[in-house]
């Protein structure tokens, strides 16, 4: 079968096996490539199959040299269908960590139902040396979460709050600018967003594996949040994404809390912003990052996730004993994207990109070759006219 990318908006509905094997592969290579960080040896990844959680797993597995469970939630491959792409970065990268004597299992399931909690419990209990994790990193994003208790399901929306956004945004695919306006969310689409980006599955989780007896003395749990620059903050900071990121820091405390009788520890860390299946469904961002990715790559500080999560256990959490935080303890690895000099360059240039100019001042096609890539394609090491066989492709 010959696979072409298929798309609607930020969706790619088909995926290129091989080209997934290479995206993970080329994130362990970059992790073989740097020293071996002194870290813990059992580690429990929720939402471990693409993105920032697969690169944390990555980054766990062969910087930390740890054991690690992933949770995701991904469509398998069946009938001569291929599955989702984080169905084969999950399969590929447990294939390549047994050749490597690395231990690595998997849930492929709800992880905000009871049901597949209770599993990884079990699981820790049966996988890990001492039936214990040191480390629960949780990147979980999705648009819907079924509550565990009432059955409601919530849905996410991406929306400014108390007033209309209008600015500027870009169509990746076809390079074109232009302003867009979104109505501000209402109460009850704010409360929503909360209940599914928030922090609240988190804590259940910590609570839950807490109750179990599966975390070590010194247990270290980690979240993800984006804090961006003034021209972002309507819509993310300031919008219902950022209030379900202020939950998450609350919840962070609620939980740094409930560990201290173990000499636990939990933080949330302020990363980079990247190309991801959810990141390119934000509106502004994929603009955003287009001209960051420039001005980063000129500068020589360019950054996807995998360089992203190195760097946080390496600098941020197992550096020698200091974990490394600004003022209200936050982990900070948008270091680099907001530093001065780059953010100002970026303002210059977002006042000024247009249709006509976005090829230049922009990196749009790397945006859009990323967007690919994140589903196996638009890699240059990949024969797309090549037939791929799904049944020898695992
Ligand atoms: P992603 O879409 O690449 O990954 C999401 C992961 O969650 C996948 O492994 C998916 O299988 C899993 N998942 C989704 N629903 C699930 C469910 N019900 N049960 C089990 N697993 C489920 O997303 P990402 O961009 O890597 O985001 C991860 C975290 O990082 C989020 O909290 C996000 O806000 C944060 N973050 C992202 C960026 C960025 O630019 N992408 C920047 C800063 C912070």
């Amino acid at each position: 079968m010959i696979i072409k990318p298929r798309y609607r908006g930020f969706i790619c509905t088909t995926v290129h096996p091989p080209g997934c094997r290479r995206n993970v592969e080329e994130q362990i290579e970059y992790v073989k490539s740097k020293d071996r960080i002194g870290g813990p040896p059992r580690v429990l990844v929720v939402g471990a199959s693409t993105g920032y959680g697969l690169a944390a797993r990555i980054a766990a597995a062969y910087g930390l040299t740890a054991g690690t469970i992933g949770v995701f939630f991904e469509k398998s491959a069946a009938n001569q269908k291929t599955g989702s792409a984080g169905w084969y970065n999950n399969k590929y990268f447990e294939a390549r960590a047994e050749k490597d004597g690395i231990s690595a299992a998997s849930i492929n399931g709800d992880a905000f139902s009871n049901e597949v909690k209770e599993q990884a419990v079990e699981l820790i209990r049966s996988f890990m040396p001492g039936g214990k994790v040191d480390l629960i990193v949780y990147s979980l994003a999705s648009p819907k979460r079924k509550d565990p208790g009432s059955g409601q399901v919530y849905s996410s929306v991406i929306k400014p709050v108390g007033t209309v956004y209008t600015g500027k945004t870009v169509d990746f695919h076809t390079g074109i600018v232009s302003d867009i306006s979104v109505d501000p969310a209402n109460e009850n689409e704010i409360g929503e967003t909360v209940a599914v980006m928030g922090g609240g599955d988190w804590k259940l989780w910590m609570n839950k594996m807490y109750q179990a007896d599966a975390l070590s003395d010194g247990v270290i749990t980690l979240a993800f949040s984006y804090i961006g620059p003034e021209m972002t903050h309507a819509i993310y900071k300031d919008g219902t994404i950022g209030r379900a990121k202020a939950d998450l820091e609350t919840k962070s405390k609620e939980i740094n809390d409930m560990l201290s009788g173990i000499g636990g520890k939990s933080f949330v860390s302020i990363n980079k912003a990247v190309v991801t299946q959810s990141s390119s469904a934000i509106p502004v961002v994929p603009l955003y990052i287009s001209l960051l990715f420039k001005i980063m790559k000129e500068k020589g500080l360019h950054e996807n996730c995998i360089e992203q999560m190195y760097r946080l256990f390496s600098e941020k959490v197992y550096n020698g004993g200091n974990i490394i935080t600004d003022a209200s303890g936050r982990l900070r690895l948008d270091d680099l994207e907001m530093k001065e000099d780059v953010q100002s360059e970026i303002l210059k240039m977002w006042n000024k990109v247009d249709t006509d100019n976005i090829c230049e001042m922009s990196d749009i096609s790397d945006f859009r070759n990323e967007f690919f890539r994140l589903f196996g394609f638009a890699r240059s090491d990949i024969d797309y006219e090549a037939d791929v066989n799904l049944e020898e492709v695992l």
